[in-house]
């Protein structure tokens, strides 16, 4: 059977959300809309792949795949295993990272369903075989600017929804104290700053949370690049770090975990090279000190593919979910989160293509 791909489209994905509150800034605007690009690669059969690319600034995402990605992958072979390197080698000198890599990182998912699909099994048997099949979640707490009132309020609607683990968006002591005291002392705690200090500023923050028993500490420094700062942050406060969902590339990613700058691995499927980025880095942390727990604050085809890597992968760590309500939440009949878990089916590829209503809906605008 023939497996040309026939066409490549970016499809904009902008979903309203509701955390309870203001809208939260992102890279410096107030953010109203989660979004994202799905990626829709078909073939001449006729079987359709689906993946997805981080999506800060969508335009730019979508001249990616009109001007270079579509015209370079068309009338390839889908199955051909040399194909994304040789995309990734044409592309190189327009940068290693950014909406390039974003772009390769949602074809890359796609055709990973698409193989998944041709041969009639679900993502994990590709990726070893599924060790579980239910994949409990964590509830990633939006932003809430230090307001331990609506921390609070959040915390509680987490837990009651079924969530057995919590991570803040928070950079407050007193947000993270008031966390630890709605939630208790045995619900694991995470708290995520997006790189909010610089490294000693982060040994004072760090080292007064520790008291409320974080599991991690994620992104504490700026820049996030600064692994020597992360080690030593570490070995002051003794609270595990987690990083990497703003590293430039798998390379990057796994020269942090070889440099032992994480205790938590955080790669982002739709920013650093896919399903088959995850793959890499997984196999590599797999008997060291470091866990690969990927970053997934995102809905799309990059969520299935990221609960397929973790269903596949020996050490079983829980999936970020962002805590919000969604203006249409993807995937939400056929691979639903319930009581803080999602369950994978055997269904081939992903196991769910994008609902037909999300896609004729108006969170989704079709270009060229
Ligand atoms: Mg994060």
């Amino acid at each position: 059977m023939s497996s040309t791909i026939r066409s490549v489209e970016c499809l904009q994905l902008r979903l309203p959300f509701d955390h309870g509150a203001p809208a939260p800034l992102f890279a410096g605007r107030p953010r109203t809309t989660l979004d994202s690009g799905l990626v829709r690669v078909e073939l001449d059969n006729g079987l359709v792949g689906w993946g997805e690319s981080y999506g800060a600034e969508l335009d730019a995402l979508s001249a990616v795949f009109r001007g270079r990605i579509a015209p370079l992958a068309i009338g390839r072979d889908a199955m051909d295993a040399t194909l994304m390197a040789s995309l990734e080698r044409t592309l190189h000198n327009m940068g290693r990272s950014g909406p390039i890599l974003h772009a390769l990182s949602g074809v890359d998912i796609a055709l990973w369903d698409l193989k998944a699909k041709m041969a009639g099994l679900p993502l994990h048997a590709l990726l070893g075989g599924a060790r579980r099949t239910r994949i409990p979640a964590y509830a990633s707490l939006l932003q809430y600017y230090g307001d331990k009132a609506l921390v609070q309020k959040n915390v509680d609607r987490a837990l009651a929804a079924g969530f057995d683990q919590v991570k803040l968006h928070e950079k407050t002591l007193d947000a993270v104290a008031a966390a630890r005291g709605a939630m208790g002392p045995d619900v694991p705690l995470m708290v995520d700053t997006n790189c909010a200090w610089t490294a000693d500023q982060a040994t004072e923050a760090v080292d007064a949370m520790a008291a409320f028993d974080l599991r991690w500490i994620e992104e504490p420094i700026w820049p996030p690049e600064d692994i020597d700062a992360l080690q030593a942050l570490r070995a002051q406060t003794g609270v595990a770090t987690a990083v990497g969902e703003n590293a430039s590339s798998v390379h990057e990613l796994s020269f942090i975990a070889r440099a032992g700058g994480a205790d938590f691995l955080q790669p982002s499927a739709i920013k650093s090279g896919g399903v088959t980025t995850l793959l890499r880095l997984s196999r590599e942390c797999a008997g060291t000190d470091v866990h690969c727990a990927p970053q997934s604050a995102f809905f799309g085809p990059g969520l299935l593919a990221t609960l397929h890597m973790l269903a596949a992968q020996e050490d079983e760590v829980h999936v970020e979910r962002l805590f919000c309500d969604l203006g249409f939440t993807p995937y939400g009949e056929t691979i639903p989160c319930i009581d803080g878990a999602f369950e994978l089916t055997d269904a081939p590829g992903l196991g769910a293509d994008p609902d037909p209503a999300l896609l004729d809906s108006g969170f989704v605008r079709h270009i060229g």
